[in-house]
């Protein structure tokens, strides 16, 4: 069998396992924070307050906002914000600190201008710019595709390389800004005195089951750019 056969076959596997990387990455992120979400931290003070005295204790000057959706929280390096889900906002459990201490996280890269940080941010920027630009395109591609007969085959093909291409490039951007943020998170919560056996376990099997979540959406872009290359690849030498 030609080699660009049994590339695409295989990547066809690994989507499949990615994506249940993926939905079991997910599932343990709810599982660590619900187990989490009951047990109060020592610091007795809730995810705003915690946040403002972060900002406070580096003098960051930080806006601390209350944000909708469920583990929706984010740093938003545009106007420096902390925005904190509703529930993390007024809970005092380990769960919700750890996760307010990995936005601090990512608040410190960006006042420190760490590198990483800036090269996410920078291809993130052009990954939302080409992706919209790309999928007018694959969507005219599918049209043609469906109304005049094959034609417009090669247009899906070639869309869809590039915009998994860029999915990855991202994906793999984001990865090492994440485990900093969370390394950096683990730290705060020690300094912090948060140093019980039960609240460093916590900390750390929250933080680890997000960062599998970034592991598995990189899996999952790279075995889709992986398919439809080996689907080019494939198309190409026939003709
Ligand atoms: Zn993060």
């Amino acid at each position: 069998m030609d080699a660009y056969v049994i590339g695409y076959i295989i990547s066809g596997i690994v989507i499949i396992l990615a994506i249940i990387i993926a939905l079991v990455a997910q599932v343990r992120v709810n599982s660590a924070f619900n187990e989490y979400n009951d047990k109060l931290s020592s610091l007795d003070m809730t995810g705003a307050e915690l946040a403002q005295k972060l900002s406070n204790d580096n003098n960051m000057n930080l806006t601390v906002r209350m944000c909708g959706g469920h583990l929706s929280d984010h740093y938003d390096p545009r106007d420096n914000s902390i925005n904190i889900s509703q529930s993390n906002y007024s809970s005092k459990s380990i769960a919700s600190q750890a996760i307010v201490a990995h936005e601090f996280g990512h608040a410190l890269q960006h006042a420190e201008g760490y590198a990483p940080f800036k090269i996410r941010q920078a291809v993130v920027k052009i990954s939302n710019i080409v992706s919209s630009m790309l999928m007018p395109l694959l969507i005219l591609g599918i049209l043609l595709q469906i109304f005049l007969l094959g034609i417009a085959g090669m247009v899906i093909i070639y869309v869809s390389v590039a915009i998994y291409g860029v999915a990855v490039i991202a994906n793999l951007a984001t990865l090492p800004v994440e485990i900093n943020a969370s390394s950096r998170a683990k730290k705060l919560m020690l300094d912090l005195g948060c140093n019980s056996d039960e609240e460093i376990h916590a900390t750390d099997k929250v933080l680890n089951a997000a960062a599998l979540t970034y592991v598995a959406s990189l899996l999952v872009s790279l075995a889709y750019f992986a398919r439809f290359l080996f689907m080019m690849l494939m198309v190409t030498k026939r003709d």
